[in-house]
């Protein structure tokens, strides 16, 4: 590839990047390379089926026309999968061979008549419950999931999985999907299999490692190995939770089994873990690979919009039973600020503040939220910044004193200070615009807002200005 068709390539990809947006981009094209680059056409590959069909459904369209923005002669895309090194090959269950046409358990020629009688035994048009699915909560469904710029790929892979009918090609196997605690995997995992199972021809099976270990593999032991291939059989889609908890040689050897016959058999596989399949040390070498070679998929923190989003969730979902129950805006904004940790400490916040407005029959106000989650604020917090405080840094930073801020002089070298202070209270601390205002020398609110509005503005065209403004959050913060 000559230099100047990787100038090209990378022009391109910033055309893209600011034609989609920075999350978009992020998600789907981060890994896109350019393979070749010819008169009309451009060869484009990336890692995954999963990536190449999502980019062909969503975003062709846009590829071409960034690319002709670029070079006009360009007429055609392809986009190919990058071939990955295969993981080892699998510790193969001869019945359920790869080549295995695509599954229909109802019209498909069966196994022999006998084979047939002697696995009646174990139902094989299995429900969820049947087979020893571990319970699921109603409330972790796709609808109650918020989308946020940590969840994108991992929510678009989900969906992807639980909208594949019966019979369906399988696009990445396993998936899997790994973030720290309270992220969001189970309430993902759970909402495939609302989802998958809402359709009646399909089986998906969700099991947390635990009743893995505990109920399915001594369910299957105690079967033949027809019946447990008859079993598998019943299932599309096996949806297994914590699997960082999968312990035990016996155990990881029927898992290991579990996970050959299914993928070969094109089931789909979903896995979550609180760390990458690398890092599953326990885990037999030949697993992890075999895990890798799916679609990997991390959720990261989650962002304070997506905080809130998920708090906003919770609320509508409780409002369904508790119609008076209502956290206003400031008080939701107050709790995505502060809860940072993960979702469940966002899910406490609310059954708190529900608790409380109903035992008392009073409406939630901001006191009373700082009140009830103060214990779930964990120290390392950004902590409460003062009003007084702010003057006090910015007064220092811009070398005017304290007074001049609060006075009414309307020269430069005080007016644009006293504007950063309104601007850093209003974003640092929870009081209202007219009670900056008074905290200000006695200011309207609409001076405040104006002085917002106007360092926003600033910080996102004048480098110096945002770097100030930088600075002055840290000390604040520290
Ligand atoms: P994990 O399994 O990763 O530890 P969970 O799925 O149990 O995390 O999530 C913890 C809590 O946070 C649950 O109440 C869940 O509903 C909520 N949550 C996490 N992420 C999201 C999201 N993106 N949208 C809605 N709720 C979420
Ligand atoms: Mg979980």
């Amino acid at each position: 590839m000559t230099n100047t068709e990787q100038d090209r390539w990378s022009r391109v990809k910033g055309r893209l990047r600011s034609s989609v947006g920075e999350d978009v981009y992020s998600s789907w094209f981060a890994r896109m390379d350019l393979e070749s680059l010819q008169q009309e056409s451009v060869h484009l590959s990336v890692p995954t089926r999963f990536l190449k069909s999502w980019i062909q459904t969503h975003y062709a369209d846009r590829v071409l026309s960034c690319w002709q923005a670029e070079m006009p002669e360009v007429h055609r895309i392809d986009l190919t999968v990058r071939s990955a090194a295969r993981c080892a090959a699998p510790v193969r269950d001869a019945q359920a061979a790869p080549t295995e046409p695509r599954r229909d358990d109802h019209h498909h020629p069966r196994p022999a008549a006998q084979e047939v009688r002697s696995s009646a035994a174990t139902p094989v048009s299995t429900s969820h419950d049947a087979l020893g699915g571990s319970p699921l909560d109603p409330r972790l469904t796709f609808a109650s999931f918020v989308i946020g710029r940590s969840n994108t790929l991992a929510h678009a892979a989900a969906k992807q999985v639980a909208e594949g009918r019966h019979g369906d090609p399988v696009m990445f196997n396993p998936l899997y999907i790994h973030s720290g605690v309270g992220l969001g995997k189970t309430h993902l995992l759970q909402a495939v299999t609302w989802a998958g199972n809402s359709n009646p021809d399909r089986k998906v099976l969700y099991l947390t490692a635990e009743k893995f270990m505990y109920g399915f593999v001594a369910a299957l032991k105690s079967q033949t190995s027809l019946a447990f291939k008859e079993a598998l059989r019943g299932i599309d889609v096996l949806v297994i939770d914590d699997l960082q908890f999968l312990q035990g040689k016996t155990t990881q050897a029927e898992f290991c089994h579990t996970l050959n016959a299914l993928i070969d058999a094109g089931r789909q596989v979903v896995i979550a873990a609180d760390r990458p399949p690398s890092d599953l040390e326990s885990l037999d070498e030949r697993v992890r690979s075999r895990l890798a070679g799916g679609l990997v998929v991390e959720m990261g923190q989650l962002s304070e919009d997506l905080r809130l989003g998920i708090l906003k969730s919770r609320v509508t979902a409780a409002r369904a039973h508790h119609a008076s129950f209502d956290v206003p805006q400031p008080v939701l904004e107050y709790l995505a600020r502060s809860i940072t940790h993960n979702g469940r400490d966002l899910e406490g916040a609310i059954n708190r503040l529900l608790a409380h407005s109903k035992l008392n029959s009073q409406p939630v106000t901001l006191e009373m939220a700082e009140r009830e989650v103060r214990d779930l604020i964990r120290p390392q917090e950004p902590k409460r910044i003062k009003i007084e405080d702010i003057q006090r840094v910015v007064a220092r930073q811009y070398n005017v004193s304290r007074a001049d801020l609060l006075s009414s002089r309307r020269t430069a070298n005080v007016v644009r200070p006293r504007q950063v202070a309104m601007y850093l209270a209003k974003t640092l601390t929870l009081r209202s615009l007219p009670e900056i205002g008074r905290r200000f020398g006695g200011r309207d609110h609409t001076t405040v807002l104006h002085a917002v509005r106007k360092i926003e503005g600033l910080v996102s065209k004048d480098t110096t200005l945002s770097d100030e403004v930088e600075l002055l959050k840290r000390q604040l913060q520290e």
